[in-house]
């Protein structure tokens, strides 16, 4: 992972990456001030699951000091990796044994689904590590 991102980013993935059982993943940290050449863009993973390696850019306003929108971004691309072996399929697999139109619908279609299904389970799964365990007296 590179120094370029706060020390909290590098802990908080490793956190992130034991809980969602990806410890064997390599997970190279880069940050950017366009992440996939957009400014809006807070966050983007790019995945090799052969490999189990992935490269997660996050914009470079990232914050020095742990912060609520850019823990969940984190978590949103960690799920990516967590579903890696469906885009992969969907990728290697379907996509190719289409035609080109019917490749680039489909292709877009499934980044249209696939989403808002990431961005509901790091949503939830943000919420949960948030919410305190009653301790027993
Ligand atoms: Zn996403």
């Amino acid at each position: 992972m590179s120094d370029a991102a706060p020390d909290w980013v590098r802990e908080y993935i490793g956190e992130w990456r034991d809980r969602l059982l990806l410890a064997h993943w390599r997970i190279h940290l880069f940050t950017h001030d366009a992440p996939g050449g957009d400014e809006q863009t807070r966050g983007m993973i790019e995945l090799y699951p052969e490999i189990f390696t992935a490269n997660m850019t996050l914009r470079s306003d990232v914050t020095a000091e742990p912060d609520d929108d850019w823990r969940q971004t984190i978590i949103h691309e960690l799920v990516h990796i967590r579903l890696a072996e469906i885009s992969e399929f969907v990728r290697d697999d379907v996509l190719p044994e289409l035609g080109p139109a019917a490749e680039r619908i489909a292709g877009a279609a499934f980044r249209r689904a696939l989403e808002p299904a990431v961005e509901a389970l790091a949503h939830t799964l943000w919420s949960l590590s948030n919410v305190s365990v009653p301790t027993e007296e």
